[in-house]
């Protein structure tokens, strides 16, 4: 830690104010708030939150698509446990839930399958939410469903991909960076490669980084001594679980089911080739065709006064929302980075709401 400071400190000096840094993964958020590194480099570091958190991202669109959904008679749907208390335009899934629909928390997709089997009476549909890292899993169950020959599973993908995502982000010319924590396991997926773009094209230091306290002090280290050197590269942090090329595997079976399209993500918009939908020889398999579920409209609706938006693009910290911790809390959350665990105003709620960068309230 000692280094880590020394070094922030010099590149402070250099700059004449804090390094700019934003961390992509919700979990990196959620650590980096746990260790209390924000308020330890208060002054010489700066780290916001990017689009990393899978929850926080779905947009309103899918949201009322997963409840038109939950509302269709004879159809259980399968999500994962953060996404109930995510709003809508109109609703969300814990309210359907309370109204009599058949929503239920399965902690892996192969879970839904099973489901569904034991009970060939109900149309048993999984919310397919997360980045490079949970499609893998999720083809996989589409393979075992084929494989069984389970008719009454089917997928509503709502699946997105991080580089579109961070492409978007730096695109902002409001937005000033000196350099990115990548994560750690999208980048297991994708491979360090996927990743150059960032050098490339906006010429920023970034690292990928394992989770543990010691990784993120090596992450920032590399950051901070690149910006010293005047260098930009990806560095690899992570060796243990990230190789170049990523997992072919993984990568080869999220190919075979899916195909990249445009999708909207809560904060960003639409932005090109960032979702992955199933592909046509999987459409048996597609809860849109299968139940004929019509795209909602577009509704960038934001609850009066939440900032998610700005947070979501690095450009706001929690505590610089008027909500946050008054209004909005883990128990009354107002918008989406305050239901899930890995949303950016949550991890400030639980760690650093007393400490001097949570606005010492
Ligand atoms: S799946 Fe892993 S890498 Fe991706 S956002 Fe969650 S914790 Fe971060
Ligand atoms: S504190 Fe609440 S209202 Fe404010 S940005 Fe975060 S989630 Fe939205």
């Amino acid at each position: 830690m000692g280094r880590v400071a020394a070094l922030a400190d010099e590149v402070a000096e250099r700059l004449g104010r804090p390094a700019v840094f934003i961390e992509v993964c919700g979990t990196h958020t959620v650590a980096i708030s746990r260790l209390g590194l924000r308020s330890l480099l208060a002054g010489r570091v700066e780290l916001r939150s990017g689009p990393g958190c899978p929850v926080c991202v779905t947009d309103h669109q899918e949201i009322d698509m997963m409840v038109d959904l939950a509302r269709l008679p004879g159809v259980t749907l399968g999500t994962f446990g953060d996404m109930l208390r995510v709003p809508g335009s109109r609703s969300s899934l814990e309210r359907e839930r309370a109204g009599g629909a058949d929503v239920r928390i399965f902690y892996s997709p192969l879970d839904a399958v099973a489901f569904a089997e034991a009970n060939p009476e109900r149309e048993v549909v999984f919310l397919g939410i997360g980045f490079e890292t949970t499609a893998p899993a999720v083809a996989a169950s589409l393979a075992r469903a084929r494989a069984k020959g389970v008719k009454n599973f089917s997928l509503f993908s709502a699946h997105k991909l991080i580089p579109p995502a961070l492409r978007a982000v730096l695109s902002d010319p409001e937005l000033k960076l000196d350099g990115l924590i990548l994560p750690g396991h999208v980048s297991a997926v994708t491979g360090r490669r996927a990743f150059d773009f960032i050098v490339k094209e906006y010429g920023l230091p970034s690292v990928i980084s394992g989770f543990d306290p010691m990784d993120i002090l090596i992450a920032l280290h590399e950051l901070l001594l690149q910006l010293l050197r005047g260098e930009a590269r990806v560095a690899n942090k992570y060796t243990r679980v990230v190789r170049e090329e990523g997992n072919l595997d993984a990568r080869k079976r999220i190919a075979e089911c899916f195909e990249e399209v445009d999708v909207p993500w809560r904060g960003l918009g639409v932005i090109p080739e960032s979702g992955l939908s199933l592909r046509e020889t999987f459409r048996d398999f597609d809860a849109r065709f299968k139940l004929n579920i019509e795209p909602a409209p577009p509704t960038p609706l934001y609850p009066p006064g939440c900032a998610c938006k700005e947070i979501l693009r690095g450009k706001l910290l929690p505590p610089e929302c008027r909500l946050f911790s008054n209004v909005c809390t883990p128990v009354h959350p107002v918008g989406p980075c305050m239901v899930s665990s890995e949303g950016a105003c949550a991890a400030y709620y639980r760690f650093e709401r007393f400490s001097p960068v949570g606005g010492g309230i």
